[in-house]
């Protein structure tokens, strides 16, 4: 492998040029610089208590209170977060023709608020909860009002939030909190991302996995890959004998698949991706 220190953007800069055809996926450190806090550390490791498991998530009662209570002081983060300059050089490559897909792990649809077009959002979207009982999707913002009129007694916690729209409340006492079920059926309404223990979707899988034979090589921005559903992309790019680059500023799951690896943050890595589009 290649380590660009010091000449990282001419590095990064003559990949592209090369491979104008990029499958590229993004991950919590693409949206660090949004104000979203990554989950893991340099070393790959957890910073905090996990996030919550699906299975507990659909079993108790308690899991979910506890979830909803800490999600609606969350939600006001992610709600107000806005793209940073490594969303808008993503999108601004897209604009060229650079991008054959772009695969977020990320779920605050900041890619998308960017302008990108042609986004898979792997792991779901925040911004929507889903009845497990008929799949009707509603608003999340929709929820956060009927949240709020239920517990207003919860609206003034202030807490550190993680990237999910999850907030430590840790040592509160949530068994007063209520949760609304769905109008229609009454069914448990879930946020429309997917939980640790729960699977990506195949259909959403297949679409990923085309992109990555469609392009010429592949691009991985602020991800480390230390979940098997987006590790598997770079398995896959390197069985087909594609070339990979990462911008990640730690260790990661792959690194002994990369070809060139550039320890910057995403923005900064990025930024030349947008000269010519700041001059207009
Ligand atoms: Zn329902």
């Amino acid at each position: 492998m290649f380590y660009a220190f010091g000449m990282e953007s001419d590095a990064l800069r003559g990949f592209i040029e090369r491979y104008p055809r990029l499958f590229v996926l993004t991950g919590a450190g693409c949206s660090t610089d949004s104000g979203i806090p990554d989950y893991r550390d340099a070393d790959g490791g957890w910073k905090r208590t996990q996030p919550v498991q699906f299975r507990a998530f659909m079993d108790e009662l308690s899991t979910r209170k506890r979830y909803w209570a800490r999600s609606l002081v969350g939600w006001r983060r992610i709600r107000r977060a806005r793209p940073n300059d490594a969303h808008r050089a993503l999108a601004a490559l897209e604009q060229r023709g650079g991008v054959a897909l772009l695969v977020t792990q990320n779920v605050d649809r900041l890619h998308q608020a960017a302008g990108s077009t042609n986004v898979v959002d792997l792991h779901g979207r925040l911004d929507l909860v889903r009845c497990m009982g008929c799949g009707r999707r509603l608003p999340r913002e929709e929820l956060q009002q009927e949240l709020l009129a239920r517990n207003p007694d919860w609206i003034d916690l202030d807490a550190r939030e993680a990237p999910d729209g999850d907030a430590d409340l840790d040592g509160l006492d949530f068994s007063t909190f209520e949760v609304p079920a769905c109008a229609v059926c009454g069914g448990l309404l879930k946020p429309d991302v997917v939980f640790y223990g729960e699977s990506v979707p195949r259909e959403r899988v297949e679409i990923a996995m085309q992109g990555v034979q469609d392009a010429d090589a592949m691009l991985v921005v602020g991800s480390s890959l230390m979940v098997y559903s987006g590790y598997r992309f770079a398995r896959e790019a390197a069985a087909a004998g594609k070339p990979i680059a990462t911008v990640n500023l730690g260790r990661t799951r792959a690194d002994d698949l990369f070809s060139l690896k550039v320890a910057q943050s995403c923005a900064a890595a990025l930024a030349f991706l947008l000269e010519n589009s700041r001059v207009a």
